[in-house]
């Protein structure tokens, strides 16, 4: 056996358990599945590491049905005691934090340091989220009648949520620590891709004293899982990270109940830069902005919208970043990006360069993948002489590729920036306080940086406008995704 094998082998050993027992996780401890098997695959390589089997529908069932279970067990508690199990689990991540970001990496093709940074998330993310169990209720209401009217803020029961391959551990987290801190109960579908950090996750939630049912595993294919659990009448809500046609779907079969959703789906974020830009900060975080995580990240800025008169330099000088930009091995800490997650998504981006160019781009950067690896590597690449109604301006690629686009005025640059059918994320860059923010607030985007990129906390709203979704994911609001109100009437006149 490798090295790296052994590695692999003996970190699923420790965070999750046996090879042979993998597949889902509830009642608090694994639950192989009973359907095909599922191969997983090291995407530094393209070998195996492991298979597991999919669920069944049996599975899928007996899964929420302990989810219903736990979340009553959940709820009954008092907002403190639920605190104190997320605050647990914080800790616990925090203890496992190093072998948890190396299971990551290998699993998601996510470089090291990255992956550590993610970890220190997650741990803020849980800590976060147990200050709020006691702090978040209801309200009295001053009604005509002098009655006492009150508002209760109720947990919706079982939330379903299912989550996509490139951040997997952070996602989750970021995702079912408020519906866990206002009283619900979890069934989390990680990607069939990379399963492995969620059972740890689960895991050390029954450690940390969450009852068992409270956060439960399944692990199959979308399909498997989807319209199944959507349709039993356990599902109060499902939260949806992932592409906007699976979205669509999910969406649908959440309205034959009806149910709420919560969508976090793809971007085609703008990244403008002026002409009086601090252009060597603007040229750096262009790089982040575009080929962080290999660019399978949703709020890329993956348009670059560039003033005319600065263009030709600005993008030169991106491209001449973007050929300095490490791509490695998941494990090597000088990598900056690893590989792309999964042969499918590899081929994507390979035939999309390839559309953009047959379109007329042409490449400022960008290469054959390194010679010599098996594995699912790019190098980054930068497209100019792009126009936005070209397919590689509109689709997302979820890889490392920016397209260059220039503009005139103030007024193109926006026009351009909303022409999408997106709505994610967005940047301006410029030294005219004035024009950042009437940029900021004309652009159609649920977050946006003004001379920076990227920047994000669990403590701020994030979600998406138009095809990237709705519902806000973190701070206060998520709060409210995850909560419904009781209206409470008492009279309380003499002689009522
Ligand atoms: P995907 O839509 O293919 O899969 C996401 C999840 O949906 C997986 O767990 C998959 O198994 C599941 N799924 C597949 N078919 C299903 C079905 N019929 N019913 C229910 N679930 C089903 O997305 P992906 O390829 O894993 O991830 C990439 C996408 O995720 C990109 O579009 C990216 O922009 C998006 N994303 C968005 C955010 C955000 O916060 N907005 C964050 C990360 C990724």
């Amino acid at each position: 056996m490798s090295e790296i094998n052994a590695l692999f082998h003996s970190l699923v050993e420790r965070l999750v358990g046996p090879l042979d027992q993998i597949g889902s996780f509830f009642d608090g401890r694994l639950a192989p599945g009973g359907g095909a098997p599922i191969a997983l695959v090291d995407p530094a390589s393209d070998t195996e590491w492991l298979r597991f089997n999919d669920v069944t529908p049996n599975h899928v069932l007996s899964a929420l049905e302990s989810c219903q279970a736990g979340q009553q067990v959940w709820a009954e508690l008092s907002a403190q005691k639920r605190g104190i199990a997320l605050h647990a689990l914080s800790t616990l991540v925090a203890e496992n934090a190093e072998p948890l970001a190396q299971l990551e990496s290998l699993t998601s093709g996510k470089g090291i340091t990255a992956s550590r940074a993610q970890l220190q998330s997650v741990v803020e993310i849980f800590r976060y989220y147990a200050g709020w169990t006691d702090k978040f209720g209801g309200n009295v209401i001053p009604v005509p009648g002098g009655q006492l009217n009150y508002t209760l803020r109720e947990p919706l029961g079982v939330v379903l949520a299912i989550m996509p391959w490139n951040s997997p551990v952070y996602l989750a987290a970021w995702n079912i620590a408020p519906a866990l801190a206002m009283g619900n109960a979890v069934l989390l579908k990680p990607s069939e891709l990379t399963p492995l950090t969620s059972l740890a996750l689960a895991k050390l939630a029954i450690e940390a004293g969450f009852p068992p049912g409270v956060l439960n595993v399944i692990n199959g294919l979308g399909q498997s899982v989807g319209d199944l659990a959507i349709a039993n009448c356990i599902t109060k809500k499902v939260v949806f990270v992932g592409s906007v046609q699976t979205g669509r779907r999910v969406n649908a079969a959440a309205a034959k109940r009806p149910i709420g959703c919560l969508l976090e789906l793809g971007g085609k974020s703008a990244n403008i830069v002026f002409e009086d830009a601090d252009l060597t900060a603007a040229v750096k975080a262009a790089i982040v902005a575009g080929f962080a995580n290999t660019g399978q990240n949703c709020a890329a800025g993956s348009r670059l919208l560039v003033h005319r008169s600065v263009y030709d330099r600005f993008v030169d000088a991106v491209a001449k970043a973007a050929s300095e930009y490490r791509i490695g091995m998941p494990l090597d800490e000088s990598t900056e990006g690893g590989p792309i997650n999964n042969r499918a998504q590899f081929k994507r981006i390979g035939d999309m360069v390839q559309m953009a160019l047959d379109e007329g781009a042409t490449m400022a950067y960008g290469q054959e993948p390194p010679s010599g690896q098996n594995g699912f590597f790019v190098r980054p690449t930068v497209l100019r002489d792009v126009h936005n109604r070209m397919r590689i301006a509109q689709e997302e690629v979820f890889g490392p590729v920016v397209v260059a686009i220039p503009f005139d005025t103030e007024d193109e640059a926006i026009a351009i920036a909303n022409d999408s059918e997106f709505g994610l994320a967005g940047a301006v860059w410029t030294r005219d306080i004035a024009r950042g923010h009437r940029v900021a607030k004309k652009v159609r985007a649920g977050i946006f940086w003004i001379n920076m990129y990227r920047d994000m906390h669990v403590a701020t709203p994030f979600g998406g406008y138009d095809s990237s979704g709705y519902g806000r994911s973190s701070g206060i609001e998520s709060l409210y995704e995850y909560t419904q109100t009781k209206s409470v009437w008492v009279p309380t006149q003499v002689g009522a």
